[in-house]
């Protein structure tokens, strides 16, 4: 559902991609690993158009995102999920106007019944029915990221692109948060990119794992395979992480 092939990013004289290969598969989630900076978060904005490419392809859905005119993205974008780093919820508004912003902007035709039964349905998926009316700023950390995936559910994406789902919670939030973007995976049918520098999640999330050193994948694999490898940045990366 995802091809990348060539891609390559630079901002003034920093090179930070310098020839992405990448595929996702439908129904799968891979794991992006790589330290802060290693251009994680610029490669998934370049997947949903918010950051163009100096070369390289970039196609999603069967789309070269590159060459879409505004209208085509904007069409794009509501089949493809984007969980920011920091949750992104509008502070102003409640749960409830938070999830129904998106729907209310896009499907237009929408009775007030139908928003509120969608709106149900994708609190129910992330466990979170009870806050329907909570301000973001009552929330803790780990329910803003329920939250914030609640949000991008309440569209159907196909894709789900979740930069940093488990950053700044504590170890069993995380593991919780990784179980949802298994359920997620399973109730949605999605396939997912999941960007963390956290080995847990990657483990627990990614069907494969895809290290991104110095502009580019190193390994693409299995948790283990990629673990296995005698590459000196890999197994220091390990080595950190315990
Ligand atoms: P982290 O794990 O800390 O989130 P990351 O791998 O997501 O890191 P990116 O946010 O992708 O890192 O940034 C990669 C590099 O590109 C950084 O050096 C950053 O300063 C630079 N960069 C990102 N966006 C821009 C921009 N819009 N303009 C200039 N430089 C940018
Ligand atoms: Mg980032």
């Amino acid at each position: 559902v995802i091809a990348i092939t060539g891609l390559e990013k630079s901002f003034d004289e920093l090179d930070v991609l310098k020839g992405v290969d990448f595929t996702l598969y439908r129904g799968e989630n891979v794991a992006v690993l790589g330290k802060s900076g290693s251009g994680k978060s610029v490669l998934i904005k370049i997947m949903v158009g918010l950051l163009r490419p100096d070369a390289g392809q970039v196609w999603v859905l069967s789309k070269e995102v590159n060459e879409l005119k505004r209208k085509e993205l904007d069409a794009l974008r509501l089949r493809v999920g984007f969980l920011f780093q920091s949750s992104a919820l509008y502070d102003s508004m409640d749960v409830y106007q938070n999830l129904s912003f998106p729907l209310v902007m896009t499907k237009k035709q929408l009775t007030k019944k139908e928003v509120d039964q969608e709106v149900y349905e994708a609190l129910d998926a992330v466990g979170l029915t009870e806050k329907v009316n909570e301000m973001p700023a009552d929330l803790s950390g780990g329910q803003r990221k329920r939250i914030g995936i609640a949000r991008t559910l309440i569209l159907k994406p196909e894709i789900i692109l979740y930069d940093e789902p488990t950053s700044g919670l504590d170890p069993i939030t995380s593991g919780e948060i990784n179980n949802l973007i298994r359920e997620v995976q399973e109730r949605y049918n999605t396939s997912s990119v999941i960007i963390t520098h956290d080995l847990t999640c990657s483990k627990h999330t990614g069907d494969r794992i895809a290290m991104l050193l110095d502009g580019k994948f190193i390994k693409i694999g299995s948790f283990e395979n990629v673990f296995a490898s005698k590459d000196e940045a890999i197994k220091s990366f390990y080595n950190y992480n315990f």
